[in-house]
């Protein structure tokens, strides 16, 4: 009988699905990537509005495998980043693994291997089933009333419509997370009028994003000058983000920078609706490239706290009975951020599904795989370091580790997944870490019903020091045939 060929099957061509894509490439194992578009890039294929720019440093969302020296600004905007995705997909080769417009909508764990059922009814087989489906990919919009009736042009900011020409416009945007501040600042310094719709306020960053020069882009093709610019931004990661964990000078200090920021507002009432009532850092900061606060004080700009009671044809109608008369309404109203892999149906060990055993709570170990589901790995699920390392970073820890446990399952004809008392450890460790972070105390997209924020709150060290070693005491590894 021939021998059957050791495959692996990766959903989703973003940064995660692309860099796995690549190392698997590398390692020359057989794989096929289905992605569900008809492009790589996820987040920055589908995020295209006016205003988007990263918000870590450029040079800090590369994939380590491939440098960019060309980063025009210090923080790229979107266009660029994806345009840098397309490029590592085109020069690596990777565009012919994967199957474009292709959803997988069921993976099934047979008892070897997994089984995939794609939208359109076709059926493909696989040792290992990488899950690189992201962790903001599912929009979300509010539940007005009245929604479907609005006259204009609507859409939400992840499907920005460019059909639609901004000038001479007015503007609806709901919403006050990263995608409603930077769309709000981009349209105010545009030849339209906005009106931002938001509920409470975030603390902005309000940040210098200046061109990268000749000098620096020179420099960096050093090896020894690109070595040390990445020594450095290690350690400052490192050090940068303790504030988020532990509370201290580090985290006051930060408080007062940031209520320094809106200090710009002249008139008291705007900068009253615009101070936030919760500590920073607790929601995901918006950062602000074209300083946001100056730009909500513009005379075309309007900032409208509050509830909205309806959406009716001719614009959006606040609690209060204010109409205010629109001509495109935005929903920077973000996206279903615990939707992990779903609506894609994922079947384990024994039939059960990850709809039963997430149903109470979000789990993981170590953000990449989950106890009764053999081979699977999950790259930034949860309790991935979503805030705290910069992604290309996180995923190359993930990444490396999950090869390390491919090889195993290669080597030793066995499927692997984490014990239940492993994870309940994982679980354990990270909950008692939560208590200091900025994340708990206020709502946050991060948190789930209970409250508790689904990301890593230790230093981005300590996320390192997890997946340097494969614990073989967390595993357990189940032989090839069992009975599912
Ligand atoms: C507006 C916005 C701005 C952001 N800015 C930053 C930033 O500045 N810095 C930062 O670190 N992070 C940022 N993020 C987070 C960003 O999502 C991650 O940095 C990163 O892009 C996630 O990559 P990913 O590959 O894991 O997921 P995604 O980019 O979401 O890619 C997932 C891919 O999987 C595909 N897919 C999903 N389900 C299926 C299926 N069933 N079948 C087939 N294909 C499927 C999708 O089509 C998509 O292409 C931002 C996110 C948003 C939404």
């Amino acid at each position: 009988m021939a021998e059957r060929k050791f495959r692996v099957v990766v959903v989703g061509a973003g940064i995660a699905g692309l860099f796995m894509t690549e190392k698997l490439k590398r390692a020359g194992i057989d794989f096929t990537v289905y992605e569900k578009a008809g492009e790589v890039g996820g987040t920055w294929r589908d995020n295209t509005y006016p205003g988007l720019y990263v918000d870590v440093l450029s040079r800090q969302y590369e994939f380590p495998f491939q440098p960019n020296y060309d980063w025009s600004r210090k923080y790229a905007p979107g266009t660029e980043i994806q345009a840098y995705i397309r490029k590592v997909a085109d020069q690596r080769g990777l565009r012919e693994h994967i199957r474009f417009n292709e959803e997988i909508v069921e993976a099934r764990f047979t008892g070897d291997r997994w089984r995939f059922t794609t939208a359109k009814g076709e059926t493909d087989e696989a040792d290992i089933f990488i899950a690189a489906t992201g962790f903001l990919h599912k929009p979300v919009f509010p539940e007005i009333e009245g929604r479907d009736r609005f006259a204009g042009p609507s859409f939400h900011s992840a499907r920005w419509d460019h059909g639609v020409a901004i000038a001479g416009k007015r503007w609806g945007v709901i919403g006050s997370g990263a995608s409603g501040v930077q769309i709000t600042e981009a349209l105010a310094w545009e030849n339209c009028n906005v009106t931002q719709f938001i509920r409470r306020a975030q603390w902005v960053h309000i940040r210098e994003n200046p061109q990268s020069t000749w000098f620096e882009r020179m420099l960096l093709r050093l090896p020894f000058a690109y070595r040390l610019r990445q020594r450095q931004l290690w350690k400052f990661i490192n050090e940068a983000d303790h504030w988020r964990l532990k509370p201290g000078p580090q985290r006051s200090a930060m408080e007062r920078e940031f209520a320094g920021y809106l200090e710009s507002i002249k008139d008291p009432e705007l900068k009253k609706k615009l101070t936030p009532d919760y500590h920073l850092g607790c929601t995901r900061i918006p950062k602000s490239d074209r300083n946001y606060y100056a730009a909500v004080q513009r005379p075309n700009v309007c900032v409208e706290k509050g509830r909205i009671a309806r959406i009716v044809p001719e614009g959006v109608e606040m609690a209060d009975g204010t109409l205010h008369a629109l001509d495109v309404l935005v929903y920077a109203t973000g996206f279903d951020t615990h939707a992990y892999m779903r609506p894609m149906k994922v079947t384990g060990l024994n039939g059960v599904s990850i709809d039963e055993i997430w149903k109470n709570r979000i789990f993981s170990y170590g953000g990449i795989a989950l106890p009764g589901f053999p081979n699977l790995f999950m790259l930034y699920g949860p309790f991935a370091p979503v805030n705290n390392v910069p992604v290309p970073m996180g995923l190359d820890q993930e990444i490396g580790y999950i090869l390390r446990l491919i090889d195993m399952a290669r080597g030793r004809g066995v499927a692997v997944a984490p014990s239940v008392a492993a994870t309940e450890k994982f679980l354990a460790r990270i909950g008692d870490a939560f208590p200091d972070t900025v994340w708990v105390g206020c709502k946050n997209w991060y948190s789930d019903q209970q409250g508790t924020p689904i990301l890593w709150p230790l230093p981005q060290d300590a996320h390192k020091a997890f997946f340097d070693e494969v614990a073989l005491e967390d595993l357990e590894f189940i032989p090839a045939a069992q009975s599912a």
